[in-house]
């Protein structure tokens, strides 16, 4: 794996550079584009945005329609897409095992997006070359995995199917995987696609796809794994040397991986990736007045949250990413030792950044004051930390006096 780093000037220059290419409302004889010259009483030409390359691809308000990995997009915008599509090859190629020009994708409004759009590539897959029923459909899925998976099955009309993990460990239980696709198959399900996580949201747990994939193949002939790495995607492959859930692993089709999540980017930067050869799949031909067409489910989507990403990634090139991840996880792995010194029942996975407690271990006084996250707000059985970069030490030693002061009062009780 490897990107540059930039100086900043020059990550200034390139993006002005790229958005000197586009088109420009201000200087041009545009009569026909609709696609939108902000409010000038609110988004004129501050004298500051010259310092600002992010803000002024914001305010230039490039449209980003199309997927241009696969096809060239609206030419008015062909300067700020170029940087879209070497994002796309970074976290592609370089940080997820895909080989050069082998992938298609585009930044997404956000994982939820990017999961739906797998499954509605793969169900049309289905439709079209198997001649498969929506009803004959299944999406399976770990009971950790993000809910968007069921957004997408309802949607689409195919059937969503959770597969228990065990309460420690927090990994899929194969008996019930396997139960679960016996009744999917008996019910008339055909065809499955498959939604494992780099990371899941309490737990930031990693699924292991070679078990599940053995115990499929006993019932299913037809089927695509997609990754969701919505939120592990910045974090796992810095972190570990496992590879079976990136490109690499010929079983994976697909991947989202979120910018704004763990890559600290503006709201609005999810990324989809898949290999080539499917997108065609959701393909909406009737966008005859899209140069290049349409891929997306979002459609219209602004430049400058691609930009957002890529001006992250060279900010601190592929070594120093993986340093600040480290730092990350060296910073969760001294909450843990103290964890166990404290006798505190926690999940984690070593590999990612989430420390999820067990409920009972912690009073919600000091869940409330640590703004934890729990499971279930309702009936919480675990609590989560996440160590971001914002989560320095000195913030978890606070945490960690105010744990031990609670056990404290509770041992001499
Ligand atoms: C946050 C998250 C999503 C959804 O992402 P949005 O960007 O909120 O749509 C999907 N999957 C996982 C694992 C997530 O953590």
């Amino acid at each position: 794996m490897y990107w540059a780093k930039l100086q900043a000037t020059t990550i200034r220059e390139r993006v002005f550079d790229a958005l000197n290419k586009n088109l420009n409302y201000n200087t041009e004889l545009i009569l026909g584009l609709p696609g939108t010259y902000l409010d000038q009483g609110q988004f004129y030409n501050f004298p500051f945005l010259k310092e600002a390359a992010f803000l002024s691809v914001l305010v230039n308000n490039p449209n980003h329609i199309g997927c241009h990995t696969y096809s060239e997009g609206e030419k008015y915008f062909s300067g700020t897409q170029q940087l879209e599509i070497d994002l796309l090859r970074i976290c592609a190629v370089e940080i997820l095992g895909a080989e050069e020009s082998g992938y298609d994708g585009y930044v997404a409004p956000g994982g939820t997006e990017a999961n739906i759009q797998a499954q509605w590539m793969y169900r049309n897959y289905f439709m079209q070359n198997e001649n498969a029923k929506a009803k004959e459909i299944g999406v399976i899925f770990s009971e950790d995995a993000h809910y968007s998976v069921y957004k997408g099955s309802n949607l689409l009309g195919i059937h969503p199917i959770t597969v228990k993990v065990e309460h420690d460990t927090r990994e899929i239980l194969l008996d019930d995987l396997n139960k679960k696709l016996e009744e999917a198959y008996n019910k008339g399900i055909r065809y499955l696609i498959i939604h494992l996580s780099m990371g899941t949201t309490i737990f930031g747990s990693v699924d292991s796809p070679e078990p599940v994939l053995k115990l499929v193949k006993q019932y299913f002939k037809h089927y695509f794994v997609h990754v969701d790495a919505a939120f592990g995607g910045f974090i796992y492959p810095f972190s570990s040397q496992k590879k079976d859930l990136s490109f690499e692993n010929p079983e994976i089709s697909s991947i989202t991986i979120d910018g704004h999540k763990m890559l600290q980017s503006p709201y609005g930067t999810g990324v989809f990736l898949c290999r080539k050869s499917l997108i065609e799949y959701v393909q909406t031909p009737e966008a005859s007045y899209v140069y290049g067409s349409d891929f997306t489910l979002c459609g219209s989507r602004s430049g400058a949250n691609a930009i957002s990403m890529w001006m992250i990634l060279m900010t601190h090139g592929s070594e120093g990413w993986s340093r600040i991840i480290q730092e990350l996880i060296d910073r969760a792995d001294y909450l843990c030792n103290a964890l166990n010194e404290m006798g505190i029942k926690y999940y984690r996975n070593p590999d990612m950044n989430i420390i999820t407690i067990d409920a009972n271990e912690i009073s919600e006084g000091i869940a409330e004051k640590y703004y934890l996250v729990a499971d279930n707000y309702l009936k919480p059985q675990w609590r989560k930390v996440v160590v971001m970069a914002h989560v320095k030490k000195e913030m978890i030693d606070l945490f960690l006096l105010d744990l031990k002061k609670e056990r404290e009062v509770l041992i001499s009780k």
